[in-house]
Parts: structure tokens; sequence; C-alpha cells
């Protein structure tokens, strides 16, 4: 059973894990603006990176690439983000095996959500559909390589496989779940293996509070690491929504509106954001991830805000600029934090 930290609990006494999402660069012209934002994020030492892959796996080749160049390139653990949903068996296992050859060994297992403007689509009946089933693909993958290779089973005694699902406070308006439900699908993610979990972003300390009382009590003992999003931009609040299905508060959204400029309203999320993650951490969240969409400096000026920045320095062994395939990025260039990457 893992406990959550509290003012009592000697757990507090540790400091609480920090992690950022990453999306890998959509176009080409886009990689050196999303380099700069990964420099700059593991320069601060996060306990971890991920990187998430489209459902369908459109882009599958970048993912891959990103997440070998941290894994190689830098000191952070990177974790891949998998999705299934649409995909062949087959495919899948491919994937699998792709980043598994890479030196891969952390994963988010995720369905990721079927096409929404096709009413026809339909999974292919060869298909694999759910986490769950992600997350027992992923063991046996790993299992027929070990089999086949002495080595490949020392490395994975050495270092086994780290599988993290998804799970969702208020449930998932994407799937028409309810908090209920979530909890009782945590149940299962964990009972197939998963190692800890990372929640849909949310708005309100109590959607996260609420949801992992409710899980313990269901017997869910994996750590529930809450993601959060710098709420510095309300049409970035409202494209989130449209991605999702996550509603900000209106309250929220009429005060960033109502503020002057993207300074007043950066300075307001922050605080803001702010407040809600030393909340959830006060109640003793094991840590935050930060759904950075390739900013840096929202996600940064949060952790700062309560007391998580990294350190930064120049000398960090991040060495993404002598990657060949990274277009230039001047290794040197200060680590400030102003400004954004996208
Ligand atoms: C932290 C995080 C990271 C994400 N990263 C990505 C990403 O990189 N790429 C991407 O495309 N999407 C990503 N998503 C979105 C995610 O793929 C979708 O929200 C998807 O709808 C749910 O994924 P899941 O892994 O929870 O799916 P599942 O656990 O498979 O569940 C999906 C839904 O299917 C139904 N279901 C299936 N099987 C059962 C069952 N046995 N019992 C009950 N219900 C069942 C339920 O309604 C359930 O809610 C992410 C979400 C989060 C929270």
């Amino acid at each position: 059973m893992v406990a959550e930290a509290s003012p009592q609990n000697p757990a507090h006494r540790h400091r609480p894990t920090v992690s950022f999402e990453l999306m890998p660069p959509r176009r080409p012209d886009a990689a050196p603006k999303f380099w700069e934002t990964a420099r700059r994020l593991v320069a601060t030492h996060p306990d971890f990176v991920s990187v998430t892959y489209g459902a369908g796996g459109g882009d599958r080749a970048t993912a891959r690439r990103v997440v070998a160049t941290l894994l190689e390139g830098t000191p952070v653990l990177p974790i891949a983000h998998l999705t299934c949903v649409g995909a062949s068996r087959e495919d899948v296992s491919e994937v699998i095996d792709d980043f598994l050859e890479a030196g891969v060994r952390s994963f988010l297992a995720l369905r990721g959500d079927p096409p929404k403007d096709q009413p026809d689509w339909r999974p292919p009946a060869e298909g694999v559909h759910s986490s769950i089933e992600l997350v027992h693909l992923l063991r046996e993958v790993e299992n027929r390589r070990c089999a086949q290779d002495p080595s490949a089973a020392l490395r994975g005694a050495a270092r086994p496989l780290t599988i993290a699902v998804a799970t969702f406070t208020n449930g998932n308006p994407a799937a028409g779940t309810t908090r209920t439900q979530e909890v009782h699908r945590l149940l299962e993610k964990q009972e197939a293996g998963a190692s800890f979990a990372i929640t849909q972003l949310f708005y309100e300390a109590d959607s996260y509070t609420d949801f992992v009382a409710e899980a313990r009590a269901a017997g869910v003992t994996i750590p529930i690491l809450a993601g959060l999003l710098p709420t510095t931009e309300p049409q970035r609040l409202r494209r989130v929504e449209e991605l999702t299905g996550v509603v900000p508060p209106r309250h929220l959204l009429e005060a960033l509106d109502a503020l002057p400029d993207p300074e007043a309203q950066h300075a307001y999320g922050i605080a803001y954001s702010a407040e809600l993650a030393q909340r959830v951490l006060d109640a003793g969240a094991p840590g935050l991830h930060v759904y950075t969409f390739n900013k840096y400096r929202p996600a940064l000026d949060l952790l700062e805000g309560v007391n998580l920045g990294g350190t930064t320095s120049s000398d960090d062994g991040v060495d993404l600029a002598r990657r060949p395939w990274v277009p230039g990025i001047p290794s040197d260039a200060p680590l400030s934090r102003t400004g954004t990457t996208t």
C-alpha cells in the first residue's frame, strides 16, 4: 500500500516528483523550438519527461526519435506514451518492439481516442482495444524478447518495464465515463500490472482529492500523480476542452478574459494553478506532472510557485544539440526563464 503523504506522515518529508509532458514536433520546422523547450525543461532535472503519441500512430517515427534522443542524449528518464486504438495487434507489437529495441523501459499505456469525424469508424477485429489489453501486450512482447535472447532477459531482470496508465478524476468525457467507473477502471489497470497512474488535468483540488479517496477505498494502491495545466491562456483552456472534454471553470475563463494582456494573464494563471498545485500537494499528491503544450515558461513558473523549481545550469549534461538530426540548438544558450518556444 502506498501511503498518501500528509503533514503527519513521514512521506511528506520527501520532495514531490516533478515531470513534464512533451508533444513531438508535428513538422520539421517546429523541431528547433521543441528541442529548446525540451532542453530547458530537462535542465531542471525532472523525475521524468513523458512524450505523447498520436492515436493511430501517425507520429510514430517522430515520437520514437524524440524518446530515443532524450534517452541517449540527456540524463532524464523518458516515458513513451503508446496508444492502440485502431491499430492491429501486429502493428502495436511492432511499435513496442521498436521502443524496446531503442532501450525504452518506461511506457504510458493508453487506448487513445477513436476518430471523431468518422461516424462509420469501427475498430479492427484483430486490434488492441483498450489500455488494459495494451498493458498485457507490452508484457507479452517483453517476455517474448526475453525468451528469445538471454541478454535481453538479463537486461529485463535488471531494468524491468514500468507501465503507467491514465486516469480521469471527473470521469472521462471522451469515453462517456463517470468518476466511479474510472475508479473501477483504474483498479483493473492496477490488476493488469500498472505501476502508477497520471491524472487527466483538472481545475479544482477536490476533483483530485475526492477521486484519490474513492480510489483508495476501492483498493487502488498505486501512486496517483496529479496532472496539471498551467492556466495562463484562455484560448488554451478552450482548446483543451475541445480535445479532452474537460470544462474549465467559468470564473477562471472570465477572469483571464478580463485581463488586458498576455503578461497579466500569465501572472493570474500561474497564481491560480500554483494554488491548485499546492492544495493537491498538501493533500498528499506524490508529485506534479505538468502538461506543457511545449512551452517551458508557464511550466517552470508554475513549479516556482510551489517551490519546486529545478536548478538550471549550463553544465547540465544535456547534449540535445549534438544529436545529428536535431537542427541547430545553441547548447550554450543561457537558461533564462523568459520566452516560450512554440
Ligand atoms: C495522462 C494522459 C496522457 C494521454 N496521452 C495521450 C497520448 O499520448 N495520445 C493520445 O492519443 N491520447 C492520450 N490521452 C487520452 C486517452 O487516450 C483518452 O482519454 C482515451 O479516451 C482513454 O484512454 P485510456 O487509456 O484510459 O483508455 P481505456 O482504459 O482503454 O478506457 C477507455 C474507455 O473504454 C471503455 N472500456 C474499455 N474497456 C473497458 C472495460 N473492460 N470496462 C469498462 N470500460 C471499458 C471505458 O469507457 C473506458 O473509459 C492521454 C490521457 C491522459 C490522462
